[in-house]
């Protein structure tokens, strides 16, 4: 990368700070961390690496970085691009191959979607490398957008208020998700990765269509954005400010038992000693 230009510098230390700032508010990643970056060969992925290195190198703590990229033998699967990208950096690298895309292929009717039987499957190869390889965190490259993009399509198709957390412990406890990204937006991710020219693997390989729901969900999110800059970094913020009374769960909170409390001041008394 030659020399940046003011606003290309700007994007750097931004997506670098909240990058930081993301790691160090959720407590992401410790002293003696060994964190498996899952790389997928898209924008967000080869970001979240080159953002971790950096910080590899100015952080006060000490930390291993572990690249790992699934070649799920999608047709057309470019297999030398990212050893030869991590090679050149110098990172430790492992490429796992297994061929998800058959398995998948099989399973699902033809013209039905995918994805989430493929993801389950990465999944569960991820976590169970993880565990081989003693990888004490697992870094995934989901931003902002992403987390926002969740919360919708978990509220307007799962009728549950729930995102996709910064941080997670898997359910068999053996993995801790990370997502250092957290903070960051989709667009300034997308002009770093062409000011970096990340050799980017496209990632529609595998024929599927892109999750239907998911993708108008984004429409409706970049148009508001459209209309309203700065709507989504708002309800990212909502995201951290959970008010639980004033909700409906009754497992959150406990409004069975909510009742007058004899001793506090009458409201008249507290307005009147304003
Ligand atoms: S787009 Fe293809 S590779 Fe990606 S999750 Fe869906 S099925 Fe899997």
């Amino acid at each position: 990368m030659g020399t940046l230009s003011v606003n290309q510098n700007k994007l750097q230390k931004r997506l670098r700070r909240l990058t930081g700032e993301a790691i160090a508010d959720y407590n992401m990643i410790e002293d003696g961390d060994k964190v498996m970056v899952c790389l997928s060969g898209g924008k967000d992925s080869y970001t979240l690496l080159d953002m971790l290195l950096y910080l590899q190198k100015v952080a006060p703590i000490r930390f291993e970085i572990v690249a790992v990229n699934l070649d799920q033998k999608q047709p057309g699967f470019p297999e030398h691009v990212l050893p030869q990208y991590l090679k050149e950096l110098g990172v430790e690298y492992h490429i796992l191959e297994r061929d998800t895309y058959s398995v998948v292929k099989e399973k699902i009717p033809e013209g039905k979607t995918t994805c989430s039987l493929c993801s389950r499957l990465r999944r569960g190869i991820l976590y169970t490398f993880a565990d081989e390889i003693r990888a004490t965190k697992m870094a995934l490259g989901h931003h902002r957008d992403d987390m926002v993009e969740t919360f919708f399509l978990n509220l307007f198709h799962g009728g549950t208020l729930k995102a996709m957390p910064p941080k997670l412990r898997a359910d068999d406890g053996r993995n801790v998700v990370i997502r250092p990204l957290a903070y960051c937006n989709e667009k300034d991710i997308e002009a770093y990765a062409v000011l970096r020219e990340f050799p980017i693997i496209p990632c529609n390989l595998c024929g599927s269509q892109e999750n239907l729901q998911r993708k108008v969900v984004k429409e409706m999110l970049l148009e508001w954005e459209r209309k309203t800059p700065g709507r989504t970094e708002i309800m990212f913020r909502a995201l951290q400010n959970v008010v639980p009374s004033q909700l409906a769960d009754r497992e959150l909170f406990d409004f069975a038992s909510l009742k007058i409390d004899d001793s506090a001041t009458p409201r008249f008394v507290q307005v009147m000693n304003l």
